[in-house]
């Protein structure tokens, strides 16, 4: 028998395409939950570490990491590192974590790793927030099963929908076959370029096609954004007025209310 899903909220934010917002969205919408009070995990499950390079974890900080919990059995609390900002910790990815697509094939339990391993966790957290890899492997499916809800960025560009029917079905079978606790928590329009049509019209394609899914706060297109990963730090910590923390803020508040509803 899996473990039960612990009583953190658990929210995993996943797209299989890269350079949608995934890991922008997991390091503010952790940060503005972390202001306003909420104890908050996030776990860097890409390889690439983006989560972990943009909360300013040295590499020095990250000797132990997500790989450790899924294939030596290390407790999560050990894995936590806590980051510069309050209430906030991160389990980080490692180069390591590239080879597990690969080594999860032949592991026991291979789809129940992650949840098990949250499951156990004596730790006390409001969310924990996992911040996915650009593919529907079996990382991004320890995700799933391991979560309450799924929460997909989708880039205000030209091929927005593309594939995502396939990570609809993907979700779909998650909460058929392992995890039928799995909701989608909403799908959050990012980089949208208000000078630019084109965002308009694939905004409106994305809420013809996901209805009340879609959150009403969009993420726009704002270089602070872009430019506070190499600072080390979370837009909302970064600037905090600029445009782009604005809008994660109101996110982080709807997806409070949303919250409300989904766990009551
Ligand atoms: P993913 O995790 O899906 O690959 P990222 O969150 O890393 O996507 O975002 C991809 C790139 O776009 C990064 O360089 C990031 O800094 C930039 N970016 C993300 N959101 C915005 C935004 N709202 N405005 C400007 N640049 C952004
Ligand atoms: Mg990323």
């Amino acid at each position: 028998m899996p473990a039960a899903l612990p009583a953190a909220r658990v929210i995993a934010i996943a797209n299989q395409k890269g350079g949608v917002g995934k890991t922008t969205t997991t390091i503010n919408l952790a940060t503005a939950l972390a202001a306003i009070g909420k104890r908050v995990l996030v776990i860097d499950l890409d390889p690439q570490g983006n989560a972990s390079t943009g909360l300013g974890i040295p590499r020095a900080d990250r000797r132990f990491g997500i790989y450790d919990v899924l294939f030596d059995g290390m407790a999560l609390e050990d894995a936590a590192v806590v980051s510069a900002v309050p209430n906030l910790s991160i389990i980080t990815s490692s180069v390591d974590l590239s080879g597990a697509e690969i080594e999860l094939v032949a592991a026991d339990n291979r789809e129940f790793r992650l949840r098990d391993a949250v499951g156990k966790s004596a730790l006390e957290y409001d969310y924990v927030l996992i911040d996915c890899p650009p593919a529907l492997g079996l990382l991004t499916l320890n995700a799933l099963v391991a979560s309450h809800a799924v929460m997909v960025p989708l880039q205000c560009e030209f091929y927005a929908l593309e594939g995502l029917s396939h990570l609809v079905r993907t979700i779909e079978r998650v909460k058929r076959s392992f995890n039928p606790d799995l909701d989608i928590h909403g799908v959050v329009l990012t980089m949208f370029d208000k000078r630019n049509n084109l965002s308009d019209m694939v905004a409106a394609d994305v809420r013809g096609f996901f209805g009340e899914k879609v959150y009403d706060t969009v993420i726009p297109r704002n270089v602070k954004v872009s430019e506070a990963p190499s600072h080390g730090k979370p837009v909302l910590i970064y600037d905090m007025r600029c445009p782009g923390s604005q809008a994660y803020i109101h996110l982080a508040g709807e997806v409070l209310r949303r919250e409300k509803r989904l766990s009551a």
